[in-house]
């Protein structure tokens, strides 16, 4: 609800001069569609993610998930929002095995009861093989280690994932995988998904919906049929 978001310029040492990054935003998100945001590089698409996720607080304006604060709805809702980053190298610790780093949500709210097998399972549904569980990340090509965090990502059974340019980073025939997969997913579980991309084609081909943020603000919201997106329903430059 009308979300700004303002730096400042100088990192907050001398508090003196802010850079507005967002503007008035405002959309809404239905329970078990996916909503795409497209933007170019530097319009705001990650601080927007992390205002979603509640690591970041906005200057103006409020997040809400069914009717409460978002930082009210993560206390008593928890594990039920994931999140998904481009980086998957430095999104997961280097010394862990596949198995801790896909147990770590699991074991932060407690929940170990019949783990390995919880896992075996998480892994056959991202499409990844029982021999990954004990090998480190290094081990694994680029396509598998996003895999792996999508497996984390969807351990504790979120109802709602932020999935910030996910694919970004894979070439083009493993993000067709990753895309199937994660729309494979979504029939299987009923997720939410709020998919971030630069790439108009991928997102189209995943999302119900598309989201324009440009220069600030929501400039436009188009439904998607088929992988097409086809109807502006509004265009507001300012
Ligand atoms: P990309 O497509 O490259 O990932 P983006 O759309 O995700 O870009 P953001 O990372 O949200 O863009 O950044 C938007 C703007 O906000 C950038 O100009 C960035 O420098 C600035 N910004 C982001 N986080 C901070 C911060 N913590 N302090 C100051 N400025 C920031
Ligand atoms: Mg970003």
């Amino acid at each position: 609800e009308n979300l700004s978001k303002s730096y400042y310029k100088d990192g907050g040492f001398l508090k003196k001069e802010k850079t507005e990054i967002l503007n008035g935003i405002q959309f809404f998100i239905k329970k078990g569609e996916c909503l795409g945001l497209i933007g170019e590089s530097g319009s705001g698409k990650s601080t927007l993610s992390r205002m979603i996720l509640g690591l970041e607080k906005p200057t103006k304006g409020e997040v809400k998930i069914e009717g409460v604060s978002v930082s009210k709805w993560m206390k008593n809702n928890k594990g039920k929002m994931s999140v998904v980053f481009q980086d998957y190298t430095s999104s997961v610790n280097p010394h862990f095995t596949i198995r801790n780093i896909i147990a770590e949500p699991l074991a932060a709210w407690g929940d170990s009861k019949n783990l390995d097998e919880r896992i075996n399972v998480l892994l056959a549904k991202v499409g990844l093989p029982h021999a990954v569980i004990h090998k480190y990340p290094h081990e694994l090509s680029g396509g598998q280690l996003q895999r792996v965090c999508i497996a984390r990502a969807i351990s504790t059974e979120p109802e709602f994932i932020v999935l910030d340019e996910a694919i970004s980073s894979l070439d083009v025939s493993v993000q067709a995988q990753i895309l199937e997969l994660l729309r494979s997913l979504q029939n299987e579980m009923n997720m939410t998904y709020l998919f971030v991309a630069h790439d108009l084609q991928a997102v189209a081909n995943l999302c119900d919906c598309i989201l324009f943020l440009y220069r600030g603000k929501i400039v436009d919201r188009r439904e998607t049929i088929d992988g097409y997106h086809v109807r502006s329903r509004s265009f507001i430059f300012s």
